[in-house]
């Protein structure tokens, strides 16, 4: 198979509105990949309604993209990104609902003072920006605040006034919570109770303030505009306002419907105002509209509010579907009984109706994944053309979740044509082709083990569970093993999985980094293995040795940066992924720490130190080589240089060797170094280095064996007034390789 790069983005994960719930994509992926695309039409498909923000990048892009998305609050969403009301409306919406009277006081008035804590320096009455809970208790035990007065900000134990209001709001808490399932459910209704067990996750305050505010939503009288942006506003505070806050917790993406031990009361009325700028800001406005509406050639945004499914034949006749797109959904059941909650608070219990199933249903595995999954394929497959491309990315890829993925898609008859991964942290990227179904084959454990081997070969270095996981499954899905014949989805993953185990359990020329007994942590890596020159490995030990993937990364870098001087980041990533596409992908990570080895960074680019510049750098190595053999005669030691090796002889027997690098490149020494060896690197290095060793566990381990030391100890041994052959040694065991500076990315 022939992997495609991996598109880079060129902005992190939006930040925006219910950015925890939402897939974590960069930004410009899209659009990069559809700017490669031969395409005979501009319409485009996306059967997963999943990502906001992917559809319209896609739209923006000048295409035409039909979204499915049954959750009434994506859909919103779509909506309020695609058309955003403008900065003043938010704002205007904000005041509007903060005028309206409750008794003698403002709503805005009255619903701030029920977060009203003491400053404990300056004793003033203050908002709580937080009131911190542990599960299961009826006060909050601590309250974070930023006193407007004399600044002192923080977290602060509770007081009794804290606790005491918390309780006193607790007290008609009965009322409010009847009120809250009455919009989203009926009394009869049979799913009541599960409406009832989502409401759990409010604290009786929030929940109060957000019944109050939704409770005023009707009887305002606003312009359309207006009331879609209070509603967006809205939509955040009921988010704001669950408990499924884990404190202390700093970038918490929740996928299970469950109070944390310790969590945060947001202050709801905050949350509402600081709404305000999260919304505005969402780009240019796109022509949206709901099927079957017709929307302009230069691109807009067509929603189907329902399933796949019930589209699939008007589709066929009316849109030529060019190619599909889509973040493909993984189970969070934390955000969909929310959003059933939600839609019913916000728009009644008409909204809920075709979404309700999403309150029933608790448990999502990875079997349902793959099931649901599969329909969706199954629905595709039969609505477009031989032939067409779907791009799905995929993000949070964990093993078990592309097992199911990848199964679904290939048991409807999508052609796996390509998969690019970089970390764990990154969405993958795959493409499939719609082609005929295939016919199941029963898994193979000797497809898994020789694809997995030979990944690891090429790679030249151990890698993640993840990667040598995705290996096997792309061989898998080539061979058409992941489904197996016969088998429901539960039982194929199951077996599937268990493939996996023995597959690597039973390889000898394989081994697991790890603490872990269970296959699927730490990593995996071959014993000791080279490669001959014709490609095929070997436990013989023959030449040319495999380099390892970090070692070209470094080369690549600096190879590009002496071509291209003041190169950006991002053109770097252009000039690599392509060179190692697929499963190869360099981290972000390992990138930054080569840049940082080698290069300064002004502005936005990167440019190599002036001492890294090739010439410098020979001219160094003289001079290095020189500081060796002058030691080497206070020791009474022979020296002479052999390309870049530096011997010392005691009446002709070798001592030590020492190979002196200008880079980090230390596979490549190890490759050649034996008792007598010495490596030595720029103190530049030094850091890269550690990095290397501290993502490798091959490399630690081997390094354990040989001596590595810096320039500036050989430099400081000559300036030692008596240096005998013992305290050589001793120094030259002793030069530690330094902890990486700084906050390096580990992956
Ligand atoms: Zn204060």
């Amino acid at each position: 198979m022939e992997h495609q790069p991996y598109i880079p983005g060129f902005k992190p994960a939006d930040s925006g509105p219910l950015s925890r719930f939402l897939p974590p994509l960069e930004e410009g992926v899209i659009s990069a990949w559809l700017s490669h695309q031969t395409l005979t039409g501009n319409w485009l498909l996306d059967p997963f309604g999943f990502s906001p923000r992917l559809v319209l990048e896609a739209a923006r892009s000048g295409y035409r993209v039909l979204v499915t998305a049954n959750n009434p609050i994506t859909r919103f969403l779509l909506e309020t990104f695609a058309n955003p009301p403008p900065e003043s409306e938010f704002i205007a919406a904000l005041a509007d609902l903060g005028a309206i009277k409750k008794g003698e006081e403002r709503l805005a008035g009255h619903l701030q003072s029920l977060y009203f804590t003491t400053c404990e320096k300056c004793d003033q009455q203050i908002q709580a920006q937080a009131f911190l809970w542990r599960k299961g208790e009826d006060t909050p035990y601590a309250r974070i605040y930023e006193c407007p007065h004399c600044r002192d900000a923080g977290e602060h134990p509770a007081t009794d006034e804290d606790k005491e209001r918390a309780k006193r709001i607790a007290a008609t808490d009965a009322l409010h919570r009847s009120r809250a399932f009455e919009r989203v459910i009926s009394l009869n209704d049979e799913d009541r109770v599960y409406a009832e067990e989502a409401i759990q996750h409010y604290l009786p305050r929030p929940l109060y303030v957000l019944t109050t505010v939704i409770n005023r939503l009707d009887s305002l009288t606003l312009s359309p505009e207006r009331k879609r942006a209070l509603i967006a506003l809205i939509l955040l505070a009921c988010d704001a306002g669950n408990t499924l806050w884990a404190h202390p917790s700093e970038r918490p993406r929740p996928k299970q419907l469950s109070t944390p031990s310790q969590f945060r009361e947001h202050n709801v009325w905050m949350m509402l105002e600081r709404g305000v700028s999260l919304f505005a800001a969402s780009g240019s406005p796109v022509p949206f509209e709901a099927w079957p509406k017709k929307i302009p050639e230069s691109g807009g945004i067509c929603i189907y509010e329902g399933r796949l499914k019930e589209l699939a034949h008007e589709v066929k006749k009316e849109i030529p579907i060019v190619a599909v797109i889509g973040s493909v959904p993984r189970p969070n059941q934390a955000f969909w009984t929310l959003s059933a909650l939600w839609a019913g608070w916000l728009w009644g219990k008409d909204a809920v109706e075709p979404y309700k199933v999403a309150l029933r249903r608790r448990r999502y595995d990875w079997a349902w994944s793959a099931t649901a999954l599969h329909a969706i394929f199954e629905h595709l497959n039969g609505l477009l053309a031989d032939g067409v491309p779907l791009l799905g990315l995929i993000p949070e890829p964990e093993p078990a979740f592309l097992t199911s993925v990848l199964t679904a898609a290939n048991a409807a008859g999508f052609k796996l044509e390509s998969v690019a991964l970089r970390t764990e942290h990154d969405a993958m990227q795959v493409i499939w082709k719609t082609a005929q179904k295939p016919k199941p084959e029963i898994a193979d454990k000797s497809v898994l083990q020789k694809a997995i081997f030979e990944y690891l070969c090429t790679r030249g270095e151990p890698a993640s569970y993840l990667h040598v996981h995705t290996a096997g499954l792309i061989a898998l899905a080539e061979a058409n093993m992941l489904k197996q014949p016969e088998l429901e989805f539960d039982e194929t993953l199951r077996k599937v999985q268990t493939l996996f185990s023995s597959a690597l359990k039973d390889d000898e020329r394989l081994t697991h980094y790890s603490t872990g007994e269970n296959v699927d942590t730490g990593m995996w890596g071959v014993v000791s293995i080279r490669l001959t020159n014709t490609g095929y490995p070997t436990t013989i030990h023959t030449v040319p040795a495999i380099e390892s993937l970090t070692d070209l990364i470094e080369i690549a870098v600096v190879t590009y940066l002496q071509k291209n001087p003041n190169a950006i980041f991002l053109e770097l990533e252009d000039d690599l992924y392509p060179r190692f596409p697929g499963l190869m992908t360099p981290s972000k990570g390992l990138i930054y720490a080569v840049l940082n080895s080698y290069a300064e960074k002004n502005g936005a680019n990167w440019k190599l130190r002036d001492e890294d510049a090739a010439s410098t750098r020979r001219e160094e190595l003289k001079i290095i080589f020189g500081l060796i053999e002058k030691i080497g005669k206070r020791l009474n030691y022979q020296s002479s240089v052999n390309d870049k090796v530096v011997v010392w002889k005691d009446n002709g027997r070798i001592v030590k060797k020492f190979n002196v690098l200008a880079s980090a490149l230390i596979n490549r020494a190890l490759e050649q170094a034996d008792e007598q060896t010495v490596i030595v690197i720029p103190g530049g290095r030094a850091a890269l280095a550690a990095y290397k060793q501290e993502r490798d566990p091959s490399l630690k381990a081997r390094l354990k064996k040989y001596k590595l030391v810096k320039y500036r100890l050989l430099r400081s041994l000559l300036e030692v007034p008596i240096l005998t052959r013992e305290t050589f040694e001793e120094q030259v065991a002793s030069d530690p390789i330094e902890e990486s500076k700084g906050q390096l990315m580990m992956f």
